[in-house]
């Protein structure tokens, strides 16, 4: 029977039919009433079925790497919880999680830590890709919230890509966002990036900014729009925060972008001139350490102009992972209450506190993943669980992160795989479902909902997450952990938005309690008419205290570096996900790329003496990797960088900045002010 679910991969989150081929496969297809797919299906969704094979699965749990029961497995993860919050307080364990996680999880897991622990000591690898965002949006709108729809890259008139490979990393989505041009040819699609991308191929314009340099370039926009009359008097009144932004935004320093003037006036200029504009930003935006001041850069230009909430317009983050918006709905991160509901905020906690009925509310933020890792490191997490990820690899700094999980005094980790980097640290494994056998529900990036169903058995004795961690808080003899299926954990977790409702949350799904789990087919939140139509802010009502958005000021930085080093930017291949653990099972996905490489401009190349196909060996200061090389012009030239690059310092000339498909802005720049708010 075929079965409808979601492809587990990145936050485009694209509906799946699959059909079991009853010899333990999958054939899987794209959903055609999926609204985030209609039918599409990129590459490595498409390639789901060959990557469900149970062949070197973890099928039992293992304790100190010898098979063991479900029962004396969970009695010791029990125990050794209980004993170090007994022994060292709550702030002595730790969980790390994952966007993989299903809500129902996410939630499971949160609850546990936030509520009955009374440690916030949970973060998810959720943080290293788009914790700047959500750091960003409750700065400018006083709550994480997503503006935006999918459509409005299709409605929009001009679609600005900046720190986002679109192509490569929510296909789909780039997809859609082709055929909307197609279909509309004077749409104008702008790629901002020091490399040349495959998204560039589709682009009117590509800007080859500096490494880091985005900020100096929508402090340049916000002067612009101000200098030209393009702030919105309509909808300043909602706005707090112009004139210390803009007092900022002077600072910006165009040379630091490292593009040519006339490029930077010309995207500065269809910027102000085009009423419906997207921005899109995505990890190479979030993942720096000035990544949320980049993304207030943005949502200022976007507040400034009233661009926001109303179709085709606003700044849209799309998530990397396939529920990473579902895991900031409930709360899933150390700094996060449930239902966008604020930790720090006491009438907030006792309204959780008593839904849950939980006897040890956390009080304050826990440790953030990196700092969480540190804290392992230093011995102050006694008991640590991983759940669905695998910090050994993808932490910055990873090999520490393996040697300070190796030397916690308890670690356990819930994989679907017993070799992975991670696992292989554990002192308990738990076997834990993968997709094709789970079941709950996950949000993408624009807020849509959509449940995924289990297609396939699951193996052995292999486990959903949510059970997994119900049973410890069971044997830990906490109360409100009952569950037997994930319905009546979306039920709860739904009631739980009636609360946070109440109390301000836009996260308000209660309409959704008593759904028909089951049957349940994708649904946009919010579904009131207020919202028009699923968007938020468009009617300029914002969650801060005196409901006015806030621009903040940022003061443009790139990054810094030592002299004579190169400085090296980092991206996804197409056809891979995350450590490979999974797409690494199918050869069709292997023939894209078949290794990690390194990417070198020929100048640069020649300089080293290194030609195409030949190992490389890359040191920093973070790290040493040994990678293919791969020659090309799509990228700067590193060298020379005769001193650190930073304001009033040229970036050396960039990977060519060039108008594609012949195609002229300026008919654009004779558009009427009036068109503006
Ligand atoms: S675009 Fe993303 S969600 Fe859609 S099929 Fe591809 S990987 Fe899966």
């Amino acid at each position: 029977m075929t079965v409808r679910t979601t492809c587990p991969y990145c936050g485009v989150g694209c509906g799946v039919l699959a059909t079991p081929d009853g010899q333990g496969g999958l054939t899987v297809q794209g959903d055609p009433d999926h609204p985030a797919n209609r039918g599409r299906l990129c590459v490595k969704g498409a390639a789901l079925g060959e990557t469900v094979a149970t062949q070197g699965r973890l099928l039992t749990p293992r304790v100190a790497g010898a098979q063991a029961t479900w029962d004396s497995a969970l009695d010791l993860v029990a125990d050794r919880f209980t004993d170090a919050v007994a022994q060292h307080g709550p702030d002595s364990v730790a969980m790390y999680v994952s966007g993989q996680l299903l809500t129902e999880d996410y939630y499971v897991a949160n609850k546990l830590m936030k509520g009955f622990l009374g440690s916030a000591n949970i973060d998810t690898n959720s943080r290293l890709c788009m914790a700047s965002s959500v750091a960003g949006h409750r700065r400018a709108f006083g709550s994480d919230t997503v503006p935006g729809l999918y459509e409005d890259l299709e409605l929009a008139d001009l679609v600005v890509l900046t720190g986002s490979n679109l192509a490569w990393c929510h296909p789909v989505l780039h997809q859609r966002l082709m055929a909307a041009r197609a279909a509309r040819p004077q749409m104008r699609i702008v790629v901002i990036d020091p490399r040349r991308t495959a998204t560039c191929e589709g682009a009117d314009l590509h800007l080859a900014i500096a490494p880091g340099a985005d900020a100096h370039l929508f402090n340049l926009l916000l002067c612009h729009l101000f200098d030209t009359g393009r702030i919105s008097a309509d909808f300043l009144p909602h706005v707090a925060g112009l004139d210390a932004a803009l007092t900022a935004a002077r600072r910006a320093d165009p040379t630091a972008t490292g593009l040519d003037p006339r490029d930077v006036a010309a995207f500065l200029d269809l910027w102000a001139l085009t009423d419906r504009v997207v921005t899109v930003y995505s990890q190479g935006i979030n993942q720096s350490d000035t990544g949320t001041d980049k993304v207030n850069a943005i949502l200022n230009c976007h507040l400034a102009t009233g661009r926001i909430g109303r179709p085709g317009m606003g700044p849209f983050s799309v998530t990397g992972q396939p529920n990473a918006m579902g895991g900031r709905e409930v709360g899933g991160m150390a700094n996060m209450l449930a239902c966008h509901l604020t930790l720090e905020d006491a009438t907030h906690r006792d309204a959780v506190a008593g839904f849950w009925n939980a006897p040890r509310m956390a009080d304050r933020p826990g440790l953030k993943a990196v700092d969480m890792f540190r804290a392992v490191e230093e011995g102050r997490i006694k008991a640590l669980w991983i759940i669905h990820t695998n910090p050994a690899v993808t932490m910055p700094e990873a090999d520490g992160v393996a040697r300070a999980i190796a030397a916690c005094d308890f670690t356990v980790v819930s994989e679907a795989w017993p070799d992975t980097d991670t696992a292989r640290l554990a002192d308990v494994l738990l076997p834990a479902t993968a997709w094709g056998e789970k079941d709950g529900t996950v949000t993408n990036s624009e807020r849509l909902i959509s449940r995924q169903r289990a297609a396939l058995p699951a193996p052995g004795q292999a486990r959903p997450d949510w059970w997994a961690v119900a049973q410890v808080a069971r044997r830990m003899g906490f109360r409100g952990f009952g569950w037997t299926e994930p319905a009546q954990i979306f039920a709860e977790h739904a009631a739980l938005s009636r609360v946070a409702g109440a109390l301000g949350s836009d996260f308000d799904i209660s309409d959704l309690a008593g759904a028909d789990y089951e049957a349940m087919q994708p649904v946009h939140w919010p579904q009131g008419p207020a919202q028009r139509g699923g968007r938020f802010f468009g009617t300029g009502r914002f969650h801060t205290p005196d409901g006015r958005a806030r621009m903040v000021p940022v003061v443009a930085q790139v990054p810094d570096h030592p002299v004579g080093r190169m400085l090296l930017n980092t991206g996804r291949t197409r056809d891979q996900w995350h450590t490979m653990t999974r797409t690494g099972l199918s050869p069709r996905l292997a023939r894209h790329l078949a290794e990690p490489y390194l990417q070198l401009h020929p100048g640069d190349a020649a300089r080293l003496g290194l030609a195409a196909a030949d190992l490389a060996q890359v040191d920093s200061p973070q790290g040493r990797a040994i990678l293919r090389v791969m020659i090309s012009d799509g990228c700067a030239p590193a060298t020379p960088l005769p001193r650190s690059i930073g304001a009033g310092r040229p970036h050396p000339p960039g990977a060519s900045t060039r108008w594609w498909r012949g195609r002229s802005i300026p008919s654009l720049a004779s558009r009427p002010a009036s068109r503006q708010r």
